[in-house]
């Protein structure tokens, strides 16, 4: 099945999502079985469809009639629930295939997961699937739940069933699953769908995501994953429904295990470290999909994006009745990037009128210990009517006086009163909060029971929001040299080499509009004075050799040499330690460049990985890259916008904004860097792993420079 869908497939992907009938195979009265337990769980739910047990060795499985085989089944089936060993499944699904059964979950295991034996029973299950045209989930899942009030369905073998809601959640793993429903049905979060898609043979999170982007019940859409089946595909899918259709819905994802190791010896610095985890970090940023780490932060936030409304900017209120929880938020607010309202003289005049005069009215707001619902309703009514505030943190601490219930009774009206602001309230009681929660969960105001909990989903709200208003920047063609680009590759490729040292790579990037240093190659002693009395003193005198990919490690690269002395003199010695060190090296010569000291080194690169394409890096540069591993990346092709926001992920991105004395870096510079080289990783295909390391950045309005730089063909 393709994602894009027609409507065949979409027509599929509603059958299987709210089947009107249900056939389930392998049902069973056996106590403890999965059969058993996928049945009663139908059954007992209460699903508004018709279902029908199958099963050749029994009349009926708890009072219903049982069928030998989907084939006698008198009706049209709409979803087929397989629970048969895993050898029989291949023939239950020609049965299916054969009845005109559109959809199938197969939650049998026995697959993939088994090895060798198993895989290829899967590859089966794919072509019958294929070939019959049936949306199959799994094989080796749980299974799925619809919770909308015409169908109730829940086709798992979980024991817990969650209240419905407006999240779905789709996971990998049956166990984090299982994990997750009981944790939902505990907190009374309401989902309105859930789907484990286990093996993932025929339809991936891809298929779902599009499923659930129209489903009108959906509201968020949590991910539990282990790996992507379709990356690009995803960033797509995702980009569409986090940020740009009519009814756009967040998306947070947990993406776990299975790191793919950047372990071969690798020809360039992006090579080594796209294996890491950064790639998924970066994939994530660059389609709006909100990454988590655990299960409580996913619902955490899904709680806050699912029943509050976004709130339009990141200015927050704090109404506490003390001070240590209001400091706490406080801080916990601005280390996730939020900023405390100022307030307008307005409301803190008025807040002062019905406040006693030891309380604050500067955010956070402390109404004092004995503080009643009165004092309560007080703020909130004109925090929320303030125009600097953008989202309200509710904090009430149990105190003897208080009266929980009537406080969040009034925050519940408060919170209704409008519904442009996010509230959310903290009630820090454990014990006794029984008609306390409920009234706030009636009111739909998520309770965090610690302030950080509470200002960390609240962050996530506004980076939501920031994604949601995002400029957005049309994708910059470059007027480039493109064939001068490849006759360089195409000189290389004639001679049977992959890497291009460093004055070919530059002069591929020259031909791009890359800012590249002055530099030329010397192929003798007179020569490369001649060069650096045409270039200026000081210069740089490095080797030049198709086998030495790090030259400053082999006693490669002399720095700042101030005249002909010091350069005769650095190229005797570049060539003599050479030599030593590296017996095989053909040496082509000395490349003698301009010095720029004072640069701050970053690093761009750009690896076509075989999985997610053609990435593209950017991080802190210089000999440390693989130290720091403060890098991040994108899939080519990116936009302005992404390349900025590239910029800015990485840890150092302050080193850039100008500290200490030393002066704000030239971003722009970068950013069109960063541009031109997304355009040649799309343009020319050749290129398998590039380097430009350093990019040395100079401050504001001075540019930067590509110093180094090396790249490696496709073999
Ligand atoms: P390699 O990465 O192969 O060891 P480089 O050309 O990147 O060789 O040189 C190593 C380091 O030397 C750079 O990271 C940079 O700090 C410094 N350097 C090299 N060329 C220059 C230059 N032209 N101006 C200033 N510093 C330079
Ligand atoms: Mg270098």
């Amino acid at each position: 099945m393709s994602v894009q869908g027609s409507d065949r497939d979409h027509d599929r992907l509603q059958r299987l999502l709210s089947p009107r009938s249900v056939a389930v195979i392998g049902a069973s009265t056996r106590p403890e079985s999965v059969g058993r337990a996928v049945f009663a769980n139908i059954l007992l739910g209460d699903y508004q469809g018709i279902v029908y047990p199958v099963n050749p060795k029994a009349k009926s499985i708890l009072g219903v009639r049982a069928y030998p085989s989907v084939l006698e089944i008198p009706d049209e089936v709409d979803l087929a629930v397989v629970i048969v060993p895993a050898r029989a499944v291949p023939q239950v699904l020609e049965e299916c295939g054969a009845k005109g059964v559109p959809a199938a979950v197969v939650i049998s295991a026995g697959f993939k997961e088994i090895g060798p034996e198993g895989a290829a029973l899967e590859r089966q299950v794919q072509e019958i699937a294929q070939k019959h045209g049936i949306a199959l989930v799994g094989p080796n899942c749980l299974g799925l739940i619809n919770t909308a009030p015409d169908v109730k369905l829940n086709a798992t073998f979980a024991r817990s069933t969650p209240p419905p809601g407006t999240i779905a959640f789709v996971s990998q793993s049956g166990a984090v699953g299982v994990a997750a429903l009981e944790y939902a049905e505990s907190e009374h979060i309401g989902l309105s769908k859930f789907i484990s898609v286990g093996n993932k043979a025929v339809l991936h999170e891809n298929h779902l995501l599009k499923a659930l982007a129209d489903d009108p019940h959906t509201d968020v859409i949590l991910l539990y994953l282990e790996d992507l089946e379709d990356p690009k595909g995803f960033i797509e899918l995702a980009r569409e429904i986090t940020g740009e259709l009519p009814q756009k819905k967040p998306i947070l994802a947990i993406k776990s295990g299975r790191t793919r190791e950047g372990a071969r010896a690798a020809a360039s610095h992006t090579g080594a470290l796209a294996g890491s985890d950064e790639v998924y970090d970066s994939l994530f940023h660059q389609c709006g999909v909100l990454r988590v780490e655990t299960l409580e932060e996913l619902f955490e936030y899904a709680q806050a994006l699912a029943l509050q409304p976004a709130p339009r900017g990141d200015r927050v209120a704090i109404v506490t009745n003390a001070g240590g929880p209001g400091i706490m938020a406080t801080d916990a607010c601005v280390r996730r990037g939020l900023r405390l309202a100022p307030l307008s003289d307005e409301t803190k005049r008025k807040l002062r009128e019905g406040l006693p005069p030891t309380a604050s009215v500067q955010n956070p707001i402390d109404l004092i210990g004995d503080a009643d619902e009165r004092r309560y309703a007080h703020a909130l009514k004109l925090v929320l009517n303030d125009e600097t505030v953008d989202a309200v943190i509710v904090i009430c601490t149990p105190q003897m006086m208080a009266n929980l219930e009537a406080i969040a009774r009034t925050v519940a009206e408060a919170a209704r009163s409008q519904r442009e602001k996010p509230v959310l309230a903290c009630f820090m009681a454990l014990e006794e909060l029984g008609e306390t929660l409920q009234i706030l969960e009636r009111a739909k105001i998520p309770n965090y029971r610690f302030p950080e909990a509470a200002a960390r989903a609240l962050a996530e709200m506004a980076q939501y929001t920031a994604w949601v208003h995002r400029p957005r920047t049309p994708v910059r063609t470059f007027e480039v040299d493109r064939e001068a680009a490849l006759t360089v590759i195409q000189k290389a490729q004639r001679e049977g080499r992959r890497f291009l040292p460093e004055p070919e790579a530059h002069a591929v990037l020259r031909a791009y509009g890359f800012p590249v240093l002055r530099g030329e190659l010397a192929t003798g002693e007179e020569e490369a004075v001649r060069i650096a009395q045409g270039i200026g003193y000081p210069v740089v005198l490095k080797v030049v050799s198709p086998q030495i990919v790090h030259k400053f490690d082999v006693g490669g690269v002399k720095l700042n040499l101030k005249d002909e002395a010091e350069v005769r003199a650095a190229y005797r010695e570049i060539l003599g330690r050479v030599r030593e060190h590296r017996t095989d090296a053909e040496i082509w010569g000395v490349f003698v460049q301009e010095f720029v000291p004072g640069g701050l080194e970053t690093i761009l690169g750009l690896k076509r990985d075989p999985h997610f394409g053609p990435l593209l890096m950017f991080g802190l540069g210089g000999v440390y890259v693989e130290v720091l591993k403060d890098v991040t990346f994108r899939i080519a092709p990116i936009r302005e916008l992404g390349a900025y926001r590239m910029i800015k992920q990485i840890r150092a991105h302050k080193l850039l904004e100008g500290f200490r004395g030393q002066p704000p870096r030239d971003v722009p510079a970068i950013a069109e860097c960063l541009l031109r080289l997304s355009q040649l990783a799309t343009e020319l295909e050749a290129i398998e792993e590039l380097d430009v390391n350093p990019l040395m950045v100079f401050e504001q309005g001075r540019g930067a420079r590509v110093v180094d730089a090396r790249i490696l063909l496709q073999g």
